[in-house]
């Protein structure tokens, strides 16, 4: 049975994992008179903790909170932690390390509103969705004066600013957990200490504020999150020579698009759109012919208009006062508003049919005269972009009519693209605004704030890019952490070539192997002409059903084995996605343009069509814009983050929400455990269980358990005291190593003698 225990597969198994610890302690009377709690798990999945009764054999009666008593068969029990641990601040530190023991422990502290938990060097944090009083001047200080050592987002903060002082080493804090888990506002804690601890030239204001105004552009209310962030951020914080913060850089991610012109009932498009209808002072009304949020049909798809709690025009005021703080200035402000009113126009702009082809046209009304206005374009050529398609076929040039589903695509896409273009523009201004100086020093602290695992019911191509990237990052996650327990062994002098880690190489290969593997298959399938969603999925098949991580579904379906977990993507609108074209006519349009637009789109249009392509992209009609798709533009982007991250020494926070009601005081352990799976807080636990993670000092290991000695005469040394100890319980050979300064355990094996020494 020990085999086939240890070959167990990733995910963390609980079963395995709870009934590992109760063989080892099958050698100790672990079921004594007085030690009477175990883990017993109720059809719903949670756990209780269960007094046992009476035990015969392997059958065991025990009775339940609730009062019920029940006969069960002792391998359905899991070993709790003795009350000592109760709520311990490190998940470290519990000596039977499986999943309701953790669960437990979380929850005990979530009900005292200690979020902050430590998993060795990981720091958990769960969601409270309420204010808890531990943020604020007084705890900043605190932490800066290290007079509290409880876990929290400053202290790994003030960790990190220590580290780049004394090392001169770079360093990230990386931050990760599902939507709604509290990962942005974590990422603002952090930014908080830091603006704290290096502030002084005032820029710190400015990095604060560029907060409310990448969220009025890039957040939006969600099933999930009212506040959800629909890309992927990572803000470098600069420093001076004398720890003062002298600027900042902002990289984004994979921005959500098409929010932009579609999304589900119940949800929002990004804020600013709301803010500007309820908050815009009447002159910028009138000069962009704004309506209320309900005229506009973008918005009105998902019939919701207002969030709870929040009032989007006193929103619009904070926005508006943070693009001055940034130095955006007001003319900037004003070509921003009129590209969002122009986006909002776009909308309402409808098409009538012209033939009996089904060809259409765009109608000449006020949306198509407002969006013309407001982008500073021709009236007809508007209409002809929108209408009519150039194609260059050989060396001829033909016009082709629309039909409406292609109109109104042409019309999306428009209006997709000024959108991500004003983004990156706006980010771009900010980082001029924050740019450090010529007195550089290159020390900096990043902190990354990124969409976690995420698995639904249909997952899509934006689940695909999101899931290969976090791929990526549990990858510098393993390997990070699995580097400091080797350090640590290497340290104290003990052997770890023990130590084993599951690695996620071959998923990373299914990703991104040439000329066959997820990527370049898709990339290759978007150019060709007649690829379509299903031609691509059967190439899939047809190359990588031999992969280990992969699996072809039916239709056009396909599973990948992630480390958290298998995911089955279905494909349709992969390869739209993945090309996102703008037809020529489009671009030809907004670079013609009398507004600033031309200034927007020519850095991102030109950054893009300069570089080339593995193999030409777009070679359908000869006439599309020339870029490249979004999968590998991801790609580098990702491969660039990695790069970064990697010359810097990383801190690792996981959120964890602990309900979907976006509630106070409700814990849902499966929900809970779940995420503790994926984002690879078991994997922690899991790659110290393997290793020896409980450690002790022999002067401190012998204090504690020395009395317990039957032979009292011997050594005195807390070295050989500590030895004896060992001896005298049988603690096997493989359980412990005997280090210089340490004694390291394996799980559970300090509980045994802590249940001992209870009962003594
Ligand atoms: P997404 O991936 O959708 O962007 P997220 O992980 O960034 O999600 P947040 O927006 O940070 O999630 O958090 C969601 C909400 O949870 C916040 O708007 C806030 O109401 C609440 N919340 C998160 N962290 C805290 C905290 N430390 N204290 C109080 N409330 C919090
Ligand atoms: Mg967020």
């Amino acid at each position: 049975a020990d085999e086939d225990l240890e070959s167990v597969p990733l995910p963390f198994q609980s079963i395995s994992a709870s009934s590992r610890e109760l063989r080892w302690s099958d050698t100790t009377p672990y079921v004594s008179k007085k030690k009477l709690q175990s883990w017993f798990q109720l059809s719903n999945g949670n756990w209780e903790l269960a007094k046992i009764i009476t035990t015969s054999g392997k059958e065991l009666v025990i009775s339940l909170p609730d009062g019920k008593v029940l006969k069960v068969k002792q391998d359905s029990l899991v070993q709790a932690n003795p009350d000592i641990l109760d709520g311990v601040d490190d998940l470290m530190q519990l000596s039977y390390l499986n999943e309701p023991s953790v669960l437990y422990d979380l929850q005990y502290r979530y009900n005292q509103n200690m979020i902050y938990t430590k998993a060795g060097p990981v720091l958990v944090a769960i969601n409270p969705f309420k204010k808890v009083p531990l943020y604020g001047n007084n705890y900043i200080e605190a932490y800066r004066r290290k007079t509290t050592e409880s876990p929290h987002v400053y202290a790994i903060t003030d960790t990190a600013i220590r580290e780049m002082i004394r090392d001169e080493v770079n360093q990230s804090i990386i931050i990760s957990g599902e939507s709604g888990a509290g990962k942005t506002e974590t990422a603002k804690i952090a930014m908080q200490y830091l603006a704290a601890l290096g502030g002084g030239s005032g820029i710190e204001h400015e990095i604060l504020k560029t907060n409310p105004i990448l969220e009025a552009f890039g957040n939006a209310k969600t099933l999930r999150n009212d506040n959800s962030s629909r890309f992927g951020k990572l803000i470098e914080i600069h420093f001076s020579e004398t720890g003062k913060i002298s600027g900042a850089n902002i990289q984004t991610f994979l921005l959500e698009k098409s929010r932009v012109v579609q999304c589900n009932e119940g949800e929002r498009s990004y804020h600013i759109f709301y803010q500007l209808c309820a908050g815009a002072p009447p002159s910028l009304r009138e000069k962009l012919n704004l309506k209320n949020a309900e005229d506009y049909k973008y918005l009105k798809l998902s019939n919701c208009y207002s969030i709870t709690g929040v009032n989007d025009a006193e929103e619009f005021r904070i926005v508006m006062e943070a693009l001055d703080v940034v130095h955006i200035s007001k003319e900037d402000q004003e070509t921003v508003f009129a590209m969002l009113a122009a986006v909002l126009w776009l909308g309402n702009i409808s098409f009538t049919v012209i033939d009996n082809e089904d060809h259409v046209q765009a109608v000449e009304n006020e949306s198509l005269l407002h969006v013309a206005e407001l982008i500073g374009c021709d009236l007809k050529d508007l209409k002809l972009t929108l209408s009519t398609r150039n194609m260059k076929v050989g060396n001829d040039k033909i016009v082709q009519k629309l039909t409406l589903s292609q109109a109104i695509d042409a019309r999306d896409a428009l209006a997709k693209s000024i959108y991500s273009c004003l983004f990156d523009w706006l980010v771009d201004q900010i980082n001029k605004s924050l740019a450090v100086g010529k007195r550089r020093t290159g020390r900096s602290i990043s902190i990354l704030d990124i969409y976690g695992f995420e698995s639904f019911n249909r997952n899509s191509f934006e689940q695909f890019c999101i899931n290969y990237a976090n791929e990526r990052l549990q990858q510098h996650f393993n390997r990070h952490l699995f580097k400091l327990e080797q350090e640590e062994y290497i340290h104290d002098g003990i052997d770890w070539a023990k130590v084993e880690f599951e690695d996620n190489q071959d998923c990373l290969n299914l990703f991104e192997k040439r000329p066959l593997g997820l990527l370049s298959l898709l990339d290759e399938e978007s150019t060709f002409p007649n690829g379509t969603d299903l031609t691509f999925a059967n190439k899939l098949k047809q190359h990588l059903n031999s992969k280990s991580c992969f699996k072809g579904e039916r239709d056009q379906a396909f599973t990948v084995c992630h480390y958290a977990g298998e995911v089955t993507y279905d494909t349709t609108g992969f390869l739209e996605k993945n090309r996102d074209l703008l037809h020529l006519d489009s671009i030809q349009l907004l670079s013609s343009c009398t507004c600033h637009l031309p200034q927007i789109f020519a850095s991102h249009m030109l950054t893009q069509s300069e570089k080339p392509v593995n193999g030409p992209l777009h070679k359908s009609g000869g006439a599309d814009s020339q870029k490249l798709s979004v999968a590998t533009k991801f790609k580098g982007q990702l491969f660039q983050l990695m790069q970064r991250l990697e010359s810097t020494t990383p801190h690792f926070i996981r959120c964890i929400k602990p309900n979907n009601l976006q509630s106070p005081e409700s814990y849902e352990q499966g929900l809970v455990l779940q995420q503790l799976r994926c984002c690879g807080v078991l994997e922690v636990v899991r790659i110290s269980r393997s290793g020896f993670p409980t450690r002790m000092s022999h002067q401190r290991f012998a204090r504690r358990y020395g009395f317990l000695l039957l032979d009292s005469a011997a050594s005195q040394d807390p070295l050989g005291v500590s030895v004896s100890i060992l001896h005298q319980f049988n603690i096997l050979p493989e359980m412990y190593q005997v280090g210089y300064t340490k004694l390291f355990f394996r799980t559970g094996q300090i509980g045994v003698l802590e249940d001992t020494r209870n009962r003594t």
